[in-house]
């Protein structure tokens, strides 16, 4: 596998950098920098949304018969670097990466063609409505029950830790539709409207203090067969295949090894409490972050070794679960040594904070210091969404190592 890129996928990189340079808001990387939690806000990625759409580069990733872009992997990869380089908002992943694969993939031509433009227009905003109160690890568990009444269902149930439901008009849920059989054979998929009766959306307010996640309460909500994304039981076939692709839909490395640079040039504004030096020359912190740089650097190669063979047609598998589980630990450990890096300053943790309007008269130590600790608490959900490290660890020793 040949690991530099051509002249071609060079030229590429620079047209993308040229672009990202004239088009990319000042505001909207400021408000980037100034995010405490694991999605922006969802003003702030609509507002870059719209501008990539515009160029024709929002679903980059999608087949390019219903607006993607026909790049290579690499030129992907390349894309996503560049963004993380130049401080970009992230995107939404949940209809951009979540759902839009899933209905190209098992819907019907009438899904495709009333979703798929409405996600690239960001027309509408998806929320994923998989956990429950005691179905998470165990999703197979799920409880939320959707009967058959002529052309509908009716479903009844609660979803949690639903990320941005407050901000959605649809969702994706798994629901059962048969509970007689075995659990995995019961699940559908449905497209839920969000903005009808019987929806009560409550808030969740994370350990860093954001409004990221909620809980979803569903109460006699009709649902219109033709919303069934697949046959009724395929769901779970769906859903894996759904988080096959939340695990390891895009590269981690790229905003990984943005974010270490960055932490490189906060360390040198902080002394290191030495005869005036600055962190970045204190030997402790220099070999901490070249050990996470080291292990970034791993990951990327990993990354690109995949990209490769995706490349040759074959699908990620269970190499997902690798890449999630050390990206996650990868970035827990950037935000731990970011905070350590702040001192005092990085041990605030304050609701006013940069992005919200600092109501502060005077906030205590540089903007950067100030969501540190947030970033931190906030960033501890890494290893446990989308599926928790040690669920993880136990798919790659069933299927990888064969345990
Ligand atoms: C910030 C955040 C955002 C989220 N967003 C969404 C969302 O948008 N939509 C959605 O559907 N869900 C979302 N989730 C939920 C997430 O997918 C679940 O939290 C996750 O799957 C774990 O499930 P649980 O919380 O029920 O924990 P549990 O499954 O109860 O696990 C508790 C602990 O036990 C461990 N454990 C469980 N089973 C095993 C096992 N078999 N072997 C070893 N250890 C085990 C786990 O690793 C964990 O440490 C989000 C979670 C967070 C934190």
């Amino acid at each position: 596998m040949d690991m530099y890129f051509s002249a071609d996928e060079m030229a590429f990189r620079d047209e993308v950098r040229g672009w990202l340079k004239e088009n990319l808001p000042d505001h909207l990387k400021t408000a980037m920098a100034n995010t405490p939690s694991v999605f922006v806000e969802q003003d702030i990625m609509v507002e870059w949304q719209r501008i990539l759409n515009s160029r024709g580069w929002l679903a980059y990733f999608w087949p390019e018969e219903y607006g993607g872009t026909g790049w290579t992997p690499t030129q992907r990869y390349i894309f996503e670097k560049e963004l993380a380089l130049a401080g970009a908002p992230g995107l939404v992943v949940l209809g951009l990466k979540l759902v839009a694969p899933v209905i190209y993939t098992y819907g019907t031509q009438k899904q495709k063609d009333f979703f798929l433009p409405k996600i690239l227009s960001t027309e509408h905003y998806w929320c994923q409505g998989y956990s429950e109160p005691g179905s998470g690890s165990d999703l197979a568990s799920l409880k939320t029950k959707a009967v058959r009444d002529g052309d509908e269902y009716i479903v009844n149930g609660t979803k949690i830790w639903t990320t941005h439901a407050h901000f959605s008009n649809w969702m994706f849920c798994l629901v059962k539709t048969d509970t007689e059989c075995k659990p995995q054979k019961g699940i559908s998929f449905l497209l839920i409207d969000m903005e009808q009766p019987g929806i009560d959306v409550k808030p969740i307010i994370t350990m860093g203090g954001d409004h990221e996640v909620n809980q979803v309460f569903l109460d006699d909500v009709r649902v219109p067969v033709e919303n069934r994304v697949g046959e009724e039981g395929q769901g779970w076939e769906i859903a894996k295949f759904l988080l096959e692709n939340e695990r390891g839909g895009s590269c981690h490395s790229p905003a990984l090894l943005a974010d270490l640079q960055k932490l490189r040039r906060q360390a040198a504004t902080q002394p290191s409490g030495h005869n005036g030096a600055t962190l970045t020359e204190d030997g402790r912190f220099r070999e901490e972050i070249a050990k996470i740089e080291l292990d970034a650097q791993a990951l990327e190669i990993s990354e690109l070794r995949i990209l490769a063979e995706l490349a040759q047609g074959r699908r990620p598998g269970p190499q997902t679960s690798m890449i999630k589980t050390i990206a996650s630990e990868i970035r827990q450990r950037i935000d731990h040594l970011r905070v350590e890096a702040f001192g005092y300053d990085g041990m605030q943790l304050e609701w006013s904070r940069p992005l919200y309007g600092n109501a502060r008269a005077i906030p205590v130590g540089p903007e950067d210091a100030q969501i540190a600790m947030p970033a931190y608490l906030n960033g501890r959900a890494w290893s446990i969404f989308g599926g928790t490290s040690e669920v993880q660890r136990t798919i790659i020793a069933k299927t990888v190592l064969g345990l």
